[in-house]
């Protein structure tokens, strides 16, 4: 099926606002099978959205316009479209009941435009918004499907996810389509495709994709078949023959952060857990407790910048400090015995390093970070180099901080 999405907005041509919606759209509709053709952004011009839907609809079967449904005077959508398929406004009893009840709820007296948002298309069918008040539309025309979706992300996502997907889904019927994400860190793209070396093997049952960021490389498996069931062994097969042979690498089986993988490990093994931060600067402890109830773990994070506080909060000896210089191994390791004993948890974890662009030399080149964990059965540091910019360092030394605290949970260390 073809599809084409038309983004509108002043603010998206601008640069004021980043087209979050169309790539979120296009990775949903590649999810079933059903990659985007076109992506036409648009500023608020009424003959400017007549001609993309003119385009649209030659070329595309499906076509999905986001933005400017809003009641505000520069949202100009609802009114174009309806004279771009000849339909009139007329106003939706059952509309203008839900944005009312919205407004009561919430105890806030509800604006005369809002009032306008119940009025129709009266040849459109009406999706309803759970996330706001602006409803959605479905125009038909000759077996072309027009869907109008609002631009606040948080609504446009609910109505794609709840009224345009499961449609959609239904029309392809090219069988079922399931995809799943193996979230890989530790390892660069480079290395995790050399050692899946039978790729085009694996990609007889199912297509991979390698999705790398600083955080790692998610694998994206899809598989195709002609039951939920028989895709899922296409996917449990292939999912198997990776992990044969990067399983240490794969923290989750579906899209989740590395601390959201560590929630689940640290309550199941009922541990706890410090940091001390002295170049991620209290990046480790921020990632941390993003996630909801990380209190049952989290103890404490110390952010010690200064060779003062490594000293006075984290009892790293003076002698030691001089000896190697703060961004050194030993180091490391008494700031997360040190971060341990103060905090009494199970584990102990420190960075040290160099964040760059300034402060590097020979030895101690920008990029170089020390991480540490202790825990009862001793003290382990890793040496990491960088080649980022100072924060892509700091965000890939937190990454590599939580990792390492994963690999010796699992006994991977
Ligand atoms: P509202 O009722 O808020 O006016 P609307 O449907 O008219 O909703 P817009 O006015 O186009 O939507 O956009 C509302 C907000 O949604 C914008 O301020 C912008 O932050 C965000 N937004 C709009 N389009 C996009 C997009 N394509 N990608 C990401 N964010 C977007
Ligand atoms: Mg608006």
């Amino acid at each position: 099926m073809k599809v084409e999405i038309i983004s509108i907005g002043d603010e998206l041509l601008i640069g004021q606002t980043v087209n979050t919606n169309a790539s979120w759209m296009g990775e949903r509709l590649l999810d079933i099978n059903c990659p985007v053709q076109w992506i036409t952004t648009i500023g608020d011009e009424k003959d400017h959205l007549l001609n993309a839907l003119a385009i649209a609809e030659e070329r595309a079967e499906t076509v999905l316009i986001t933005g400017g449904l809003g009641p505000t005077h520069d949202d100009i959508t609802k009114k174009v479209v309806c004279q771009y398929f000849d339909s009139n406004l007329v106003e939706d009893k059952d509309v203008l009941k839900s944005i009312k009840e919205r407004f009561a709820k919430r105890n806030v007296e509800m604006a005369r435009v809002n009032e306008e948002q119940a009025m129709v298309p009266e040849d459109a069918e009406i999706l309803d918004n759970d996330e706001g008040t602006a409803p959605g539309f479905l125009f038909k025309k000759e077996g072309k499907r027009f869907f109008i979706l609002p631009g606040v992300p948080q609504e446009m996502k609910s109505m794609m996810l709840r009224h345009v997907l499961p449609g959609l889904e239904e029309i392809l019927s090219t069988g079922v389509v399931k995809n799943r994400i193996l979230c890989t860190t530790g390892i660069p793209e480079s290395t995790l495709y050399s050692k899946l070396d039978d790729l085009e093997d694996l990609e007889k049952d199912a297509k991979l994709a390698f999705l790398p960021n600083y955080l790692g490389v998610r694998i994206r498996i899809t598989a195709v078949a002609d039951d939920k069931e028989q895709a899922k062994q296409k996917l449990d097969a292939v999912e198997k023959r990776i992990r044969d042979k990067v399983d240490r690498y794969i923290y989750a089986d579906r899209d989740i952060l590395l601390e959201e993988a560590l929630h689940d490990l640290l309550i199941d093994k009922d541990l706890t857990v410090a940091v001390a931060e002295s170049c991620t600067g209290g990046l480790i402890a921020d990632k941390l407790t993003n996630v909801s109830g990380s209190s049952k773990y989290f103890d404490r994070g110390v952010v010690s910048y200064s060779n003062g506080s490594k000293q006075d909060n984290l009892g790293v000896s003076e002698a030691l400090l001089q000896k190697h210089g703060a961004v050194s191994e030993p180091v490391a390791a008494a700031m997360a015995e040190g971060v341990r004993e103060l905090s009494d948890t199970d584990f102990g974890i420190s960075t040290t390093g160099i964040a760059g662009p300034t402060g590097g030399s020979r030895e101690k080149p920008v990029g170089l970070v020390y991480i540490a964990i202790a825990d009862e059965q001793g003290t382990r540091v890793e040496k990491h180099i960088f080649p980022n910019d100072r924060r892509g360092n700091k965000v890939r030394a937190a990454q590599a901080a939580l990792d390492i605290l994963r690999r010796r949970i699992k006994g991977l260390l």
